[in-house]
């Protein structure tokens, strides 16, 4: 007799919900942290010519070297530290998690955080422990080294900058929590670009630290790519569970000259950083609005109904994210995501029409 889907899935798959991407089509979309801007023009010009020039009969290349030139050069990763690639960083998160699923393996992380640490942690059968964070969003160190003492988790991920709330974690309650975890500990730094504080040059000094980005932030969110730093002694473990093509030959080859040129992408997320201060000074003016000091491209903010202000929003061709009911500390908290100055003014107004 034939089997059911639900004879054979794993029941805790069974019970998970999809990720859910809302559809954006004809709308102003703040809701994924893109960066507004498209590419500058000689740039398209440049990625045009070399999708012209790449080989696509051919697999890519396994080792992506250059790409990993380009990436040591400006990105400042430390000589002694390994790089290993992502499709997404995303992709990185679930590499680290299969690699240390033991049985009864912990991964633990503060939130609320990025919704991926505690779904991948379930994929790949991880124990998920999560640490609240104090009640303006700031790591609490105490509460941190406690659950590490506790769990003994295999793995630690702290975004930084953390999404959704845009806090820039307290460098000494960082090293606590560094100093007192006994396995990996990954500072995801998805967006950098808006932060100016990094945890890149701490590597050479700390053997269970790992320092993750993307390129999705400054621009490049179509090409998926991510990488992560660290001592080889765990990238090399790690390295062998990513499937030897997963970095494709258009993105190897467009991200090389990109991340050359990474200067000019940079501009564009000081751009955004003028606009994030605009934008948070606008919002701070509206009555009944709470919000929180972002480090990244995007703004966490509180209003009396955020449920029903974010499909009033929707219903004015705005799209932002609705975070109420994503945790409990974010009850009525909805995040923006900083456009181009025209896009902030359009939100704006149909958010002030939408508290009226
Ligand atoms: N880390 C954090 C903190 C994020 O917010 C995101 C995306 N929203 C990612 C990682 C994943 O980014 P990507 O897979 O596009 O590199």
């Amino acid at each position: 007799m034939a089997l059911n889907p639900s004879d054979l899935i794993r029941p805790e798959i069974l019970s998970l919900k999809a990720y859910h991407v809302a559809d954006a089509s004809g709308m102003v979309k703040l809701d994924a942290m893109e960066n507004p801007y498209p590419l500058p023009a000689d740039l398209r010009d440049l990625a045009a010519g070399l999708a012209h020039q790449t080989p696509l009969n051919r697999y890519p290349d396994p080792q992506a070297a250059q790409l990993r030139r380009a990436i040591r050069q400006h990105m400042a990763v430390p000589d002694g530290a390994q790089v290993l690639f992502g499709n997404g960083s995303d992709e990185i998160i679930q590499l680290i998690a299969m690699a240390l699923a033991r049985p009864g393996a912990t991964l633990l992380a503060p939130e609320p955080s990025f919704a991926m640490y505690r779904m991948i942690a379930t994929f790949c059968g991880l124990r998920y422990v999560g640490v609240p964070l104090k009640e303006n969003f700031s790591l609490d160190p105490d509460e941190m080294v406690l659950r590490i003492e506790q769990y003994e988790p295999a793995v630690v991920f702290i975004a930084y900058p953390n999404n959704p709330t845009g806090t820039l974690f307290d460098l000494e309650a960082m090293m606590r929590v560094v100093n007192a975890a006994p396995g990996l500990v990954v500072v995801d730094e998805a967006y950098h670009a808006f932060a100016g504080s990094s945890f890149m040059g701490e590597l050479p000094r700390h053997r269970n630290l790992l320092v993750m980005r993307t390129l999705s932030k400054l621009g490049l969110a179509g090409l998926r790519l991510g990488f992560v730093a660290g001592a080889p002694q765990w990238l090399g473990e790690i390295e062998k569970l990513r499937l030897p093509y997963n970095i494709n030959s258009l993105t190897q080859a467009i991200a090389t000259r990109l991340i050359d040129n990474v200067g000019r992408l940079n501009e564009q997320a000081a751009a955004i950083v003028t606009a994030r201060t605009q934008l948070a000074r606008a919002l701070v003016d509206l009555p009944d609005m709470r919000i929180w000091q972002s480090h990244a491209n995007f703004i966490l903010f509180r209003v009396p109904n955020g449920p029903r202000t974010f499909e009033r929003l929707k219903r004015r061709g705005v799209l932002i994210k609705n975070l109420h009911g994503a945790h409990p500390m974010l009850d009525n908290c909805l995040r923006v995501t900083v456009g181009t100055p025209d896009e902030n003014v359009a939100f704006l107004q149909a958010l002030r029409d939408s508290l009226a």
